[in-house]
């Protein structure tokens, strides 16, 4: 089982793909992650991923041959956060050739621009233990506080709305097209982003069990 999850950033393809990994015991490839480790000992990937710009084609394939190598993916893997381009897309493509591997599917989570704005710039994060907040959505009781250690809760400075608008106009322009792509290619599969998490899952859980039966 091989999938990549699609949709602009604040659809939540990333709490997605985990849920994804965690049921089905997958491999979880995210180049956010990937990224943020990547950032801490490359200024250049520290200046780009801070201003929520897109990090060059060749960098990003780079560090997923790195983890592709790393990891064992004839488990099965799940991707999140790539491709975002088409070039990225025809280098995975040959990259699972040479591995004779197969996608699955494409999960294409979608939300409109401004419904994305939304979702991202509400998203809190708890300074020690990582939880994830929503100011709307899914708010912590005391406001600023987490509800599981009492620390304070902040925003991810690329999810400041000058910067998710910036990431969503990148994303119209760069990773859009692929849709078109992997419509071409039989491995689309439609997901409307605007229901809930759990609804979102239930959805993508099925689609798996049918495909797997
Ligand atoms: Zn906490």
């Amino acid at each position: 089982m091989n999938y990549v999850l699609l949709g602009p950033p604040g659809s939540g393809k990333g709490t997605q793909a985990k849920k994804i990994v965690e049921k089905f015991d997958l491999v979880y490839l995210s180049t956010g992650d990937m990224l943020r480790e990547a950032k801490k000992s490359n200024e250049y990937i520290n200046k780009l991923v801070s201003t929520g710009q897109l990090i060059p084609d060749e960098a990003v394939v780079g560090l997923v041959k790195k983890h592709l190598k790393k990891n064992d993916i004839k488990k099965g893997f799940v991707f999140d956060g790539f491709p975002r381009t088409i070039w990225q897309a025809e280098n995975l493509d040959l990259l699972l050739e040479f591995e004779n591997i197969k996608i699955d599917s494409v999960f294409f989570i979608d939300l409109c621009f401004e419904k994305a704005v939304k979702r991202m710039i509400g998203r809190r994060i708890c300074v020690m233990c990582g939880t994830n907040y929503h100011t709307v959505e899914l708010p912590s009781k005391k406001s600023g506080k987490c509800d599981l250690c009492y620390n304070e809760l902040i925003q991810r400075s690329d999810d400041k709305e000058d910067i998710a608008r910036n990431r969503l106009v990148v994303y119209e322009s760069q990773t859009k097209p692929l849709i078109e792509y992997y419509k071409k290619s039989n491995l689309l599969t439609y997901i409307d982003g605007s229901r809930s998490e759990e609804e979102v899952f239930e959805l993508i859980d099925i689609w798996i069990k049918n495909k797997k039966s």
